[in-house]
C-alpha cells in the first residue's frame, strides 16, 4: 500500500515539477508521520524518504528515538507552546511553525545553533489558524532580526481544507508573492528563499504555484 502510493505521489510530483519548468531538486517532500505506526515510518525510510515532520514533542521523542539515523531531517509542523521550545529545537532541521514573537524569544533563548525556520502565514484569515496575518508579516520578519539563533528561511501555510482550486491557487500564490517580497530586502535573518505549502489534498496545485516544500501524510497511507 505505502510502496504503490509513494509511487503515485512520486509521478504527480515529477509531473507538476516539469510542467512548473523546474528540477526535482529544487523540491523537498517532507513526510508527515504523526500519529503513524513506527513501521509505517520503516517502509517510508525504505522507500528512500528523509524528511519526516512531526507535530507533537511525544510524537518526535518516539520517532526519533526508533530512528536515529543521521540522514533523517526532522521537522517540526503545527502549533508548539512556547514552554515546549525547550523539548524540540535542538532536535530538528526545520521549524515550520514561527508565527510570534514570544516563541522566537524562546528559541533564542534554548537553541544551541542558528534554527533554519519557517514564518507560518494565516494567508486566508481564517480565525481557527494560526499564522502571522500578512499585514503584519513586514513587520514580523524585521522584528526577527533581533534573535540571532534564527534564520528565516522561507514561508509556510496551509491552505482552507474546503477551498475551491481557485481559491487554493489565491492562497499558494499569495504566499509566494509575500516569500518573494522578503527575499528582495535580502535580510542576512532571512533569505527567504522557500515556500513550504501543499498537502495530501492539494500539493499538486502547490506545486503549481512554486512550493518548494510539500507536507504530505495521508496520502502515503490511505
Ligand atoms: C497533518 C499536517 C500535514 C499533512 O496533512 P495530510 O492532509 O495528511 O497530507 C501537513 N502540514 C501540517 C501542518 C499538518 O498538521
Amino acid at each position: 500500500m505505502i510502496s504503490k502510493n509513494c509511487q503515485q505521489i512520486e509521478t504527480v510530483i515529477a509531473e507538476q515539477v516539469e510542467a512548473s519548468g523546474r528540477s526535482l531538486e529544487e523540491v523537498t517532500c517532507v513526510a508527515v508521520t504523526k500519529m503513524r505506526s513506527l513501521e509505517e515510518v520503516a517502509e517510508l525510510y525504505q522507500q528512500g524518504y528523509r524528511h519526516f515532520a512531526e507535530n507533537r514533542p511525544e510524537g518526535l521523542k518516539e520517532k526519533q528515538a526508533a530512528f536515529p539515523h543521521s540522514d533523517i531531517h526532522w521537522h517540526y509542523i503545527g502549533s508548539l507552546q512556547t514552554r515546549k521550545v525547550k523539548q524540540v529545537i535542538n532536535e530538528i532541521a526545520f521549524f515550520h511553525a514561527l508565527d510570534r514573537e514570544s516563541l522566537a524569544k524562546e528559541i533564542e533563548k534554548r537553541a544551541n545553533h542558528t534554527v533554519s525556520c519557517f514564518v507560518q502565514v494565516n494567508v486566508t484569515g481564517e480565525t481557527s489558524k494560526q499564522g502571522v496575518s500578512p499585514c503584519d508579516l513586514m513587520p514580523f520578519i524585521e522584528s526577527l532580526g533581533a534573535y540571532s539563533k534564527i534564520s528565516v528561511v522561507g514561508l509556510m501555510t496551509m491552505a482552507p481544507i474546503d477551498a475551491t482550486e481557485d481559491e487554493l491557487r489565491t492562497c499558494f500564490q499569495t504566499l509566494k508573492q509575500l516569500q518573494t517580497s522578503i527575499a528582495k530586502q535580502q535580510y542576512p535573518h532571512a533569505p527567504c528563499l522557500e515556500t513550504s505549502m501543499g498537502m495530501s489534498n492539494d500539493y499538486p496545485i502547490a506545486l503549481q504555484e512554486g512550493a518548494t516544500f510539500i507536507r504530505i501524510g495521508s496520502a502515503f497511507f490511505e
